[in-house]
């Protein structure tokens, strides 16, 4: 089975968007260690592990646990992991960890925008800090995967950010809207997330026109809904992943947790299969919104965690998340347009193969 573990939900930042409570809770031993069983107890060969937070690393001693327990109570399996962190705490020490067990870091970084968005405690941005953890990730991980998040009140410097990342070398970025309802959004605010889309996808056809292999998530994938036919629907609530919050109780996905009427089992007594499928059920309710919309199987409305987050409903897409997907389909089929006159049979190569 494929989870993810809830080490703790306290972080050493306080990123001004950031839904979390910064509780200072954290997973025990026991608990970490019970969800790693759970996860290896089926009949599949293969399994995975998302360490989440909060800021997982945090909990290293418990990662390197929870890894130990796999390699040796289930060295029949085949296990990959993950984690998404802020990278404030990676090392050396974590780093050859990581290499040495096939386990992927994906780094959140808003580029230029970390100055107003990725604060500590204190107030003190963490841009300078952040610049050089992610040179250290880079050197072992140079395929690194940015998560980056745009807000109202720096979307300005959205494309500059971007950019900012591709130049040291970043081949993969991918950019979220902070969509969350206090988020601040306006008309004027939406044109000009237009306007800096517009612009990644300039630098990204520069370099495409160059022959250089970046990608920017939100383009590939409307192109490749199209060439290769993929789905960007990607939820299947509760069956694709189980989220195990920090003191055991089991949820269809991260937003969920703590909410008692979301529970689907624990790491104690199992899945309960009854919930999980009823939630299931719940989330494949489309948006009424979105009925008729030609854009349906190009966007990301089915996500129900999403949902939850910026609407506290699973079936009920926010007008931010709406005007985005757009804005995301219209300038990635302007870009996929261009490239095709620019070099059909290198578009062919990295799009329909
Ligand atoms: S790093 Fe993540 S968990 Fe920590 S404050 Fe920022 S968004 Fe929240
Ligand atoms: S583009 Fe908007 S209306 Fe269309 S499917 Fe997506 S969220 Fe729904």
């Amino acid at each position: 089975m494929i989870g993810t573990l809830i080490l703790t939900k306290q972080c050493n930042l306080r990123c001004r968007y950031c839904f979390e409570t910064h509780a200072n809770v954290f997973m025990t031993e026991e608990t970490a260690l019970a969800g790693v069983d759970l996860l290896a107890s089926d009949d599949q060969p293969q399994g995975g592990i998302s360490f989440f937070g909060g800021e997982p690393l945090l909990r290293k001693e418990l990662i390197y646990r929870c890894v130990d327990r796999v390699k040796t109570m289930y060295p029949h399996k085949v296990f990959s992991y993950n984690m998404t962190t802020n990278g404030l705490l990676l090392d050396e020490e974590f780093l050859t960890f990581a290499r040495d067990n096939h386990f992927t870091i994906a780094l959140s970084h808003d580029g230029l925008m970390s100055r107003v968005n990725r604060l500590y405690p204190d107030g003190q941005d963490c841009l300078a800090l952040l610049d050089e953890k992610l040179a250290l990730l880079m050197y072992y991980q140079p395929n690194t995967f940015i998560m980056a998040t745009v807000s109202a009140d720096c979307v300005k410097q959205a494309a500059e950010s971007v950019i900012s990342l591709y130049e040291k070398s970043i081949c993969q970025v991918n950019l979220t809207v902070d969509a969350r309802p206090e988020a601040g959004w306006n008309d004027d605010s939406m044109d000009e997330l237009r306007r800096q889309l517009r612009l990644i996808a300039d630098y990204v056809f520069a370099a495409f026109r160059e022959g250089k292999q970046i990608s920017f998530h939100g383009f590939d994938e409307k192109i490749r809904s199209i060439t290769q036919q993929k789905s960007c629907h990607v939820c299947n609530l509760g069956y694709r992943k189980l989220y195990i919050d920090w003191d055991g109780w089991i949820y269809p996905c991260i937003q969920f947790g703590g909410l008692a009427e979301y529970r689907i089992g624990s790491v104690t007594e199992g899945i309960d299969e009854g919930a999980r499928e009823a939630i299931h059920r719940e989330s494949l309710v489309k948006p009424a919104f979105c009925r008729g919309c030609a854009l349906e199987a190009r966007c990301v409305n089915d996500c129900a965690c999403l949902n939850y987050q910026q609407c506290g409903n699973m079936g009920e897409v926010s007008p931010e998340q709406c005007a985005f997907q757009r804005m995301l389909i219209e300038t990635a089929d302007e870009l996929a347009r261009r490239m095709i006159e620019q070099d059909e049979e290198q578009f062919i190569k990295r799009y329909l193969q």
